[in-house]
């Protein structure tokens, strides 16, 4: 029997590791860089994670798959609390989550401030051709996370992950 403190800890950031963004399912959330900690005492498990984005809907949701992954593994007692302060950032996604982004057609994050007048001087990659003459089409792509852009060249319409 494992009574190490340590290794349990790292056994829920392993399990951690499997469950998904429920917008972009190819992202496990220590990819996207949310989990912030984990602490463990009296077999009860408390999970610290941080919003990519004020009032995104999906955090319900993660909060939710994260205490079903761990269920799973037979760990019962899961608290989950959101920590709004630092703010997350881009700079906690993984590299293999910003190539993993970019493989599934969203052009991963390159900034932090988000804004309109951000976004439109973005240079924002083209995710199928590459072209970094892209235009900004909506602040707001298919959810709230997103904006909407369009490439010059190849007229591709794409999501950025604006998460901030
Ligand atoms: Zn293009």
């Amino acid at each position: 029997m494992v009574t190490n403190k340590e290794i349990s800890v790292q056994q829920v950031w392993k399990i951690l590791e499997q469950v998904t963004d429920p917008e972009i399912p190819i992202l496990s959330i220590i990819d996207l860089g949310i989990v912030r900690e984990v602490n463990i005492s009296d077999n009860n498990i408390e999970v610290f994670i941080t919003p990519t984005y004020s009032g995104c809907p999906a955090m319900d949701m993660i909060s939710m798959n994260i205490k079903l992954e761990l269920l799973q593994h037979g760990f019962g007692n899961v608290k989950i609390t959101q920590q709004l302060s630092p703010a997350w950032t881009t700079d906690w996604m993984s590299e293999n989550g910003k190539q993993r982004l970019k493989e599934y057609g969203i052009a991963p994050p390159v900034g932090k401030i988000i804004d309109q007048q951000f976004l439109e001087s973005l240079k924002v990659e083209c995710p199928q051709c590459h072209s970094n003459n892209t235009k900004l089409l909506s602040e707001f792509g298919s959810t709230s996370c997103k904006a909407l852009f369009q490439c010059q060249d190849c007229k591709e319409h794409f999501d950025y992950f604006k998460c901030h």
